[in-house]
């Protein structure tokens, strides 16, 4: 398949201008928790003929076409319903069908778990001899900006949610450590009673 796949569904009038996606599945008409949609019609499901076509309203009437960014050489990175050659891990190309660990999603399609995982190793000695070279103290990890690993200084984000005294792990370096959440005092006032005048 390619960007100018264009397979007519006959089965599908022009006029069911809604579709819904289930996982590979195209839905029209969607009876929603066991009614009937409102336009009366009954609900029909499809699934494309090969995996990576997805069905598209394109001047009154529907067709199969091709979802995969690789196929379509589209230039973006993420694919809207990609086609079973296409379904590789980003780096090893290891088919999906083939997996022996759960993948990690990214923008490219998927990581595999012992690609992300030698990814994920050289992050870790990067962050340790980075950290190594710079010579940190315990003071350098005193009142900061942001919260920072006390073992290899990598950045973690923490959502203004999250903002509580609570023990943590580095994603990066796997080392454990405590974060205080510190709160510089500020001043507000009240007038008690009368206001005082001249
Ligand atoms: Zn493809
Ligand atoms: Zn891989
Ligand atoms: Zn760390």
């Amino acid at each position: 398949m390619n960007k100018n796949t264009k397979i007519l569904i006959p089965e599908i009038s022009g006029d069911w201008t809604e579709r819904l996606r289930s996982g590979g599945t195209n839905i029209w008409n969607h009876a929603l928790h066991g009614k009937p949609h409102r336009n009366g019609l009954p609900e029909v499901r499809l699934d494309p003929p090969e995996t990576g076509l997805y069905a598209e309203l394109i001047d009154g009437a529907w067709y199969w076409v091709s979802g995969c960014a690789k196929c379509n050489e589209s230039g973006e990175r993420w694919s809207y319903s990609v086609c079973d050659k296409h379904n590789v891990c980003r780096l090893c190309s290891t088919h999906r069908s083939k997996l022996t660990g759960t993948p990690w999603g990214h923008p490219d399609g998927f990581t595999c778990k012992p690609c992300q995982d030698a990814v994920d190793a050289i992050a870790k000695a990067e962050a340790l001899a980075r950290f190594a070279e710079s010579e940190y103290d315990q003071h350098d990890f005193c009142s900061m900006d942001e919260c920072k690993c006390p073992h290899c200084a990598t950045g973690i984000h923490i959502e203004a949610e999250d903002y509580r005294d609570q023990n943590m792990k580095c994603d990066t370096c796997g080392g454990l450590f405590g974060l205080r959440i510190e709160y510089e005092p500020s001043f507000t006032t009240t007038v008690i009673g009368e206001r005082v005048t001249a």
